[in-house]
């Protein structure tokens, strides 16, 4: 018997970890290990730009609610906050259709005996029945970075499989699918994604052959080290592989997308 456990909720995150590190997967998502990277540098630095990152996701909400944002802004007394929500408001993404929009829904789609999750920023539902949805940036790879990337195709598939959150009825067609990225940054950098019929399968395919490549493995010795060392140098667990000391700096993920991952199952033991 595998160590994922059934129902295991694969997100965006938890996939792309995957793909680039086996042995991540198992230590970040079943073992459930948290190195502290608040003691390191590069940590620091990381769990900076994540609150930032949060704050900024906070605020959205907010003004989305129809509450007042400018006080919060003032009171973080923070120059980049600031500054991402002047663009905000001034260089909103062209091309957003009008209709009823959602804010932070979370969403969950059976694959097989797991699930999916996708939690989105922000939903516009269409009159013709098609689902925009919008991610807000606040990370430094540019826009144009996320096309291929795992949070496109999870996104995507997930908007068109759980597309009854949104419309109350059934699923959203992959033809009436996008995903827009805007980042706070560089607010004019704005990347758009169609999705479609051939995409949503060839995500769905790609999900199942990884996930049942991951629910194989039996012991953590089968979830390999990744051959390639480059991931191990931004890696945090790259002391507990014998591949270096402390966090590394970068990080490939804005940190929100793993909250929820969570509270599954009691951690495996590490070293098990
Ligand atoms: S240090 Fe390298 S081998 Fe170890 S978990 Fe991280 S990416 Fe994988």
């Amino acid at each position: 018997m595998g160590l994922l456990p059934q129902g295991f909720r694969f997100s965006q995150a938890s996939l792309a970890t995957a793909e680039v590190c086996a042995r991540r997967f198992y230590l970040r998502y079943l073992a459930r290990l948290r190195w502290p990277a608040a003691a390191d540098p590069a940590g620091l630095a990381r769990e900076k730009g994540a609150a930032r990152g949060r704050v900024f996701h906070h605020l959205v909400l907010q003004h989305m609610l129809g509450l007042p944002v400018a006080a919060e802004v003032e009171v973080q007394q923070d120059p980049v906050l600031a500054r991402w929500w002047r663009h905000f408001l001034q260089y909103p993404p062209p091309g957003v259709p009008r209709g009823r929009v959602f804010a932070e829904i979370e969403l969950w789609v059976p694959l097989g005996p797991w699930r999916l999750r996708a939690r989105f920023d922000q939903v516009v539902l269409d009159e013709y029945g098609g689902l925009c949805i919008l991610d807000w940036k606040t990370g430094s790879p540019p826009p144009q970075g996320y096309l291929g990337s795992w949070q496109t195709r999870v996104y995507a598939f997930a908007g068109s499989e759980g597309g009854a959150l949104f419309t109350g009825s059934g699923p959203v067609s992959p033809e009436q699918v996008s995903l827009c990225y805007w980042q706070a940054a560089h607010p004019a950098a704005v990347q758009w994604y169609r999705h479609g019929a051939t995409a949503h399968a060839e995500v769905r395919a790609q999900i199942e052959a990884l996930a049942s490549r991951l629910a194989d493995y039996g012991d953590r010795e089968q979830f390999e080290l990744t051959a390639d060392h480059g991931p191990c140098r931004t890696c945090e667990f790259r002391a507990y592989c014998g591949r270096g000391e402390g966090v590394g700096p970068g990080w490939e993920e804005e940190g929100e997308e793993d909250e929820g991952d969570e509270g599954l199952a009691p951690p495996l033991e590490p070293w098990g």
